[in-house]
């Protein structure tokens, strides 16, 4: 403990071993300010949002002032303040809301990653700053409809190169923000060398229509688009000089599925903390249900997964700080923290009995949510084929 600054017992209460003191003072109080502005403006409207599928354009420029979009990142104008704060922001985030994670994961995490790691400097100059600052909302156009898990091997999209354009053709399913997105990273394969390219697909081009998937029984705040791309135009200074290949998206999807690992750890956390409040006030046999020896064993396997799932993931991201994190690393963090959200999620639903379907006690939302963070980024079954793939030297993919 000698190297902790603080005290186990200063940090809230969920945070039980005290991962939150590893971080630098400057840090911490980002925390807190994240912490405070997601619990006065976030939780008091979201249901609200959640229940008419609609975004909080209006929390924005607040969201903004946190300067939390990119936060790992070290590119012009980005924070550069290290894996560990980012993924504890990202858990705080998904804390409160797990659709306001999620939107800042793909436009901080998957979108400013894409420029990061596959831009040249001058990209890099031209967009960052500006998303750093949330002037600029950035999506990420990976997935397609026909190709979701096997998008490394079956991506369809094409970019034809003419001149000093490229030509996009094909379509993008489950592309979060991309309704009102300022750009959109998608990725098409070169029909000239067959290689994956990452483009800049700014709004308003040409060739680009946006549907807006309906009906979702999960993340319904985030605005989920299908793409279709029909002789879209973008200029080569748009493609990202420096993803040459598939290589490019395994890197920045190895960094942002530490930020699901940590989300799934902040959902989790997120329905222990409603539970834990609701079990001490809500009395029945003339006592508050908290007392039960049968809640207790559900409340304390949670904060058990919680935990578990914070320990890990913070080592990962200590590792991804000393440039030492491997795809296997975050996909054993994604694989482990989204399996014991979905226990935790529903343990804290069964001990609101029949309230934990009411969205008013939030711990609904967490429930279905927790459906999303589970697929996306890599399945359970994706993720576990690469560490087992690893840890045995046998790919079993087929
Ligand atoms: C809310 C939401 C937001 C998203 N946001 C984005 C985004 O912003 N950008 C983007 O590009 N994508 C996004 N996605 C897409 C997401 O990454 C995919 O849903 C995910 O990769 C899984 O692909 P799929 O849904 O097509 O499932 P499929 O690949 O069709 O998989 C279906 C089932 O088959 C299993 N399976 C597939 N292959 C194997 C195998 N070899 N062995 C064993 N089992 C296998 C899977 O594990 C899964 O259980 C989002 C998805 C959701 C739900």
């Amino acid at each position: 403990m000698s190297e902790l600054d603080g005290q186990v017992d200063e940090s809230p209460f969920s945070d039980f071993l005290g991962f939150e003191l590893l971080l630098e003072e400057q840090d911490r109080e980002l925390l807190s300010r994240v912490r405070a502005w997601m619990t006065r403006e976030v939780e008091p409207v979201i249901n609200d949002y959640w229940t008419r599928a609609e975004f909080p354009h209006e929390l924005l420029g607040g969201m903004a002032e946190l300067g939390i979009a990119g936060l790992a990142y070290d590119g012009p104008g980005c924070p550069g303040r290290g894996a560990l704060v980012d993924g504890l922001v990202a858990m705080e985030l998904a804390r409160v809301d797990p659709s306001m994670g999620t939107f800042m994961g793909v436009h901080g995490g998957l979108a400013m990653g894409s420029i990061q790691l596959g831009g040249s400097d001058e990209q890099r100059e031209r967009w960052l700053p500006a998303m750093a600052r949330m002037e600029l909302i950035g999506a990420f156009g990976l997935t397609e409809p026909e190709t979701g898990s096997a998008i490394s091997q079956g991506l369809a999209t094409t970019a034809t190169r003419d001149g000093d354009e490229w030509v996009l053709n094909g379509d993008k399913k489950w592309i979060g923000n991309a309704t009102f997105a300022d750009l959109i990273v998608v990725w098409a394969r070169d029909t000239d060398d067959g290689q994956v390219k990452g483009f800049v697909v700014e709004k308003g081009t040409d060739g680009v229509e946006l549907v807006k998937q309906e009906d979702k029984i999960a993340l319904r705040v985030v605005q989920n688009a299908e793409i279709h791309l029909r002789d879209a135009r973008v200029p080569e200074a748009n493609r990202l000089q420096r993803a040459e290949s598939f290589r490019t998206t395994a890197d920045v999807l190895r960094v942002t599925r530490m930020g699901v690992a940590w989300q799934a750890a902040g959902c989790a956390r997120g329905a222990f903390e409603h539970a834990l409040r609701y079990t001490k006030q809500r009395e029945q046999f003339g006592r508050p249900i908290a007392g039960f020896q049968m809640v207790q064993d559900l409340l304390v396997k949670m904060l058990a997964n919680v935990t578990a799932s914070t320990a890990m993931n913070a080592r990962a991201s200590q590792l991804q700080d000393a440039g030492q994190l491997r795809d296997e690393h975050a996909s054993l963090c994604k694989a482990h923290a989204t399996v014991r959200m979905r226990e935790a999620v529903g343990w804290a639903r069964e001990v609101l009995g029949g309230n934990g379907i009411l969205l008013e006690h939030h711990v609904g939302r967490f429930v279905a949510d927790a459906e999303a963070i589970y697929s996306y980024e890599g399945t359970r079954e994706i993720n576990t084929l690469i560490v087992g793939r690893a840890i045995t030297g046998e790919s079993a993919f087929v």
